[in-house]
């Protein structure tokens, strides 16, 4: 056996037997806190797509799962970044497209539909080093014979002078949570990015601006090409390129965000663009901090696993969704892999509970 005792094993699976998961308050933190400790065969982490798909599959498959599904983890609301959307038009089934937060309430409780325990708590550290894994919130420890990572990815953020100090007051990242507000209403905005995000974006915030600027460093898009053609094709969208946002300066002495110096990369000229809004569409960072590198991870962040399979360096933990994934980067690939999780999660688990009899 590889990392427990016999007697432990056994143990352990005696107790996979019981439902709802065992509760015993037997941990404490440094400072006396004591947690609760709650048992599980797989513990999920995370609520985007990934977690929610993982989530269905280990239900269904009797595993009792655990989902971590955060509490405004990384200032996203549980059910991940396609909270911070609108109309999600390309996850099949939807024919009319569907509201990102509603697709994410459907995720949600077809989860517990099968009976995924869910905690609304955000995971702050985990333990991988030894059999049962250990996943640990500010008030629960969840010991887990299996762990799904799936805490999917952080919007990009920009520094530069005025950046921090207009934060919230002009300067944003989720043009679908703040374009809406008075403060851009018929006036000018900027988005920097040059991505299907950005382009999403310039076109949700040229409904409430009078102008929408695209700001991006080179002189070619990456965005897809009709992303690419919508934000084109809209006559309140010009697009600035070669261009990087320098500073951002205020109205007045005391007031909200009032423009920002752009410089052109190629003739290094600096301008003035007059601005309400700038909202950031520079990508996203993988959310793997709380792993305390105890899973190795690329130069980027994001988790290696092994080709062809959701495995993770670490054997019993499995990741799923974008912080594995740099390249697709959608809803149904996140859900895709976040399958493939659970399966490899449920063969790893047979094949211990193969070497435990
Ligand atoms: P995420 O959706 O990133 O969710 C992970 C969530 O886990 C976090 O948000 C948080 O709530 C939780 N979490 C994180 N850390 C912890 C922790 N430590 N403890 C507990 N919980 C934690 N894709 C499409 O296919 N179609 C679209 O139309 C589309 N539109 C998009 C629009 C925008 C504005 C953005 C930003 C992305 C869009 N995408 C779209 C991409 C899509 O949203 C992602 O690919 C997908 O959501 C990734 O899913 P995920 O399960 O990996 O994780
Ligand atoms: P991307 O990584 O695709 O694009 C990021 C953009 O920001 C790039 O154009 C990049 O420039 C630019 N950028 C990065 N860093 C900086 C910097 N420091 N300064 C200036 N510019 C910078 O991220 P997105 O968020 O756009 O998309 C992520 C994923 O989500 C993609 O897979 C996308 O397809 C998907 N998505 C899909 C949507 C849809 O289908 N409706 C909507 C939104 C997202 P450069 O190109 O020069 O590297």
């Amino acid at each position: 056996m590889s990392c427990c005792s016999m007697l432990a094993a056994l143990f352990k699976k005696a107790r996979s037997l019981l439902a709802p998961p065992p509760l015993k308050p037997s941990y404490s933190m440094d400072d006396g806190t004591a947690l609760n400790t709650l048992y599980t065969r797989l513990c999920i982490i995370g609520s985007g797509p990934a977690a929610h798909t993982a989530a269905i599959y280990a239900a269904r498959a009797e595993l009792k799962p655990i989902l971590f599904e955060g509490w405004l983890a990384n200032d996203i609301a549980a059910g991940g970044q396609l909270t911070t959307t609108t109309d999600v038009e390309n996850f099949p089934g939807f024919p009319d497209g569907i509201l990102g937060t509603d697709l994410m309430d459907r995720c949600r409780a077809q989860s517990l539909r099968f009976g995924t325990h869910i905690l609304s708590e955000t995971v702050t550290s985990v333990d991988f080093s030894s059999c049962p894994f250990h996943v640990i919130s500010d008030s629960t420890i969840v010991e887990a014979d299996a762990v799904v990572v799936a805490t999917g990815a952080v919007a990009r953020r920009l520094r530069f002078p005025g950046a921090e100090h207009f934060w919230n007051r002009g300067i944003s990242a989720c043009a679908v949570c703040d374009g809406a507000a008075p403060i851009f209403r018929d006036r000018p905005i900027a988005v920097i990015g040059g991505g299907d995000s950005a382009m999403e974006e310039a076109n949700f915030l040229s409904k409430y601006g009078s102008r929408v600027y695209i700001v991006h460093r080179r002189d070619v898009f990456r965005a897809s090409k009709i992303m690419q053609a919508r934000a084109i094709g809209n006559p309140k969208i010009e697009i600035l390129w070669n261009s990087e946002i320098v500073e951002a300066y205020g109205e007045g002495k005391t007031g909200p965000l009032g423009g920002v110096k752009i410089k052109n990369v190629v003739t290094g000229e600096i301008s003035d663009l007059k601005v309400s809004g700038l909202f950031f569409a520079i990508g996203h960072e993988p959310a793997t901090k709380f792993l305390g590198g105890q899973l190795e991870v690329d130069s980027d962040g994001y988790i290696v696993t092994k080709l062809g399979t959701t495995q993770s360096s670490v054997k019993g933990v499995f990741a799923a969704g974008d912080v594995q994934d740099k390249k697709y980067r959608q809803a149904i690939t996140a859900a895709g892999s976040g399958c493939m999780a659970a399966l490899d999660a449920e063969h790893y688990l047979q094949e211990i509970e193969g070497r435990e009899d």
